[in-house]
């Protein structure tokens, strides 16, 4: 069994009461790692940490040195992208070919983005009436507690520290209870290529003490949160106490809107990619397909027989599409969701039953689809988080706009349409942070991703990164 401790000031440590957790793959359901459960003792241990490298080499160390560190730490992950990528399957249950050739090369590629960066965070020279020199400076936050869900643990992971570490500020970085490994390994890599101790801090250890105690700490300036809506809210009244910094980026129910001019091979595609890639379990997830009347029998019934071609298998199999489901509470809770889509009525066109693949164990779930889903139903409003898409129907395109719109959420959104003009239009019109036009679910470093109402705010990787992980100075200097 292997035991994992806590990475404080570029040391492993065990919690300081010894206590620890354990890993459970989800696709066989055995205990395969042991880890600390950190306490508020090494939570503070970790702050004093951090802090010291903020004040110390971290904040002193040239920019561009930054940078170069930091490009060695992705170098250092590419060439143990084998072994990483096996970790995120074993803990999460995903399938090996998205950890593999999609996910953990993405995180790698999200540090080279920010290492570049990390000499070229500049400020502005402003003119004002008075003619005196008024420039800005970017600065640091301080330090950083980067806590992320269990979805997609390394890659979330990376969207903050990389940008964090790239603007010069510290992190302490807390992984989901579920999937504390690759943030581990992230911490064994980040003292193999010299990172200055107290840099970047790995602490595991559940949500309730762990992270409280880091969105508690007076000596933490930022929290960076991925993860459930409520949980999100609390973080923001608690946040408030000190008045920390807080990025948010939550929940999601969103549109995956498909036009009857649309390609309609290629929807069929967007929209299977769109909910079932990642199990569902993306805070993105196409979850809701708004489909042409004209249209909708003839595309629910092609997506009917896609979907129930769609088979689990074994995660580290590296034909498999369709993983585990990350853990038992998650497959019951998508369960119970089906049970409620049946009872209020929707039609159950593809999946919707626990499976197993042959071995008797693991949380697999049937990729599922529900048609005649009417938007005020509980799997239209509410975030599944599984492989369960739910098919509502619009009869134009101002009734796709306000079935689309009609959620809490906005973190994305999918319109599939020939018609150029309509694409812009409607595009404008969603109330999301992301529109996918003829396409569903892609990613770059270089763009920016991040939710609109209650998906949060504060925006991931690109540029824009940097206005939540940094402050600006603004000096004047009087030249008369
Ligand atoms: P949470 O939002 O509870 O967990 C996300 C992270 O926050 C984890 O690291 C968790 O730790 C931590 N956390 C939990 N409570 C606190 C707290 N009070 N203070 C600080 N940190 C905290 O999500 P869950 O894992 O519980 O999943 C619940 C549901 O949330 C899912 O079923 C899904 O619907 C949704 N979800 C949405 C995500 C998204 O990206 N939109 C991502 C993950 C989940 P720990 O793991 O120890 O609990």
């Amino acid at each position: 069994m292997t035991r994992k401790q806590l990475v404080i000031n570029g040391e492993w440590r065990d919690a300081s009461d010894g206590a620890t957790m354990p890993v459970i793959n989800p696709a066989t359901e055995e205990v395969i790692a042991l880890v600390a459960a950190a306490t508020r003792d090494d939570v503070d241990a970790a702050v004093a940490a951090a802090r010291a490298a903020f004040e110390g080499p971290w904040g002193q160390m040239p920019a561009r040195e930054r940078g170069r560190l930091l490009w060695k730490l992705a170098e250092r992950l590419t060439e143990q992208i084998d072994e990483v990528a096996r970790l995120e399957t074993l803990h999460n249950g995903k399938p090996i070919t998205e950890s593999r050739h999609v996910e953990i090369p993405m995180a790698a590629e999200c540090l080279q983005y920010f290492a570049g960066w990390a000499d070229k965070i500049e400020g502005d020279t402003i003119p004002v009436k008075s003619g005196a020199l008024v420039y800005t400076r970017r600065e640091p936050l301080g330090v950083v507690a980067a806590i992320v869900p269990w979805n997609f643990p390394l890659l979330l992971a990376m969207w903050k520290v990389a940008p964090a570490l790239a603007a010069g500020n510290t992190v302490i970085l807390k992984p989901a209870s579920q999937t504390p490994l690759t943030a581990l390994a992230l911490g064994q890599l980040a003292i193999d290529v010299g990172l200055p101790p107290g840099v970047l801090n790995v602490i595991t250890g559940s949500g309730s003490r762990t992270g409280q105690a880091l969105v508690e700490h007076p000596g933490v300036n930022k929290i960076a949160f991925t993860g459930d809506t409520s949980t999100g809210k609390g973080i923001m009244r608690t946040a408030a106490e000190t008045i920390k910094h807080i990025t948010l980026e939550l929940g999601g129910k969103s549109p995956n809107i498909v036009f009857a001019d649309a390609d309609l091979d290629a929807a069929l595609r967007g929209a299977t990619v769109g909910i079932f890639y990642g199990k569902g379990e993306v805070c993105a997830a196409g979850s809701r397909l708004l489909v042409d009347k004209a249209i909708k029998n003839e595309f629910i019934d092609k997506l009917a027989a896609r979907t129930k071609k769609m088979v689990a298998g074994d995660p580290l199999d590296p034909k498999t599409r369709l993983g585990a489901i990350s853990s038992k509470s998650q497959l019951e809770r998508v369960l119970g969701y089906v049970d409620i889509a049946k009872q209020e009525g929707a039609t159950l066109v593809a999946g919707g039953a626990r499976t197993d693949i042959g071995t008797g164990k693991g949380f697999f779930m049937q990729p599922t689809v529900f048609a005649d889903v009417t938007p005020q139903m509980t799997i239209a409003r509410e975030e599944i988080f599984g492989p369960v898409l739910a098919a509502i129907d619009f009869m134009d395109v101002d009734e796709a706009i306000a079935r689309a719109n009609d959620t809490v959420y906005g973190l994305a959104a999918g319109v599939w349409t020939r018609d150029i003009k309509k694409a812009h239009y409607v595009a404008s019109k969603l109330q999301a942070g992301l529109v996918w036009v003829n396409t569903y679910n892609v990613y770059d470093t270089a763009a920016p991703f991040g939710g609109y109402k209650q998906s949060g705010f504060g925006r991931e990787m690109s540029k824009y990164a940097f206005d939540s992980y940094t402050q600006i100075k603004t000096v004047w200097v009087d030249l008369n």
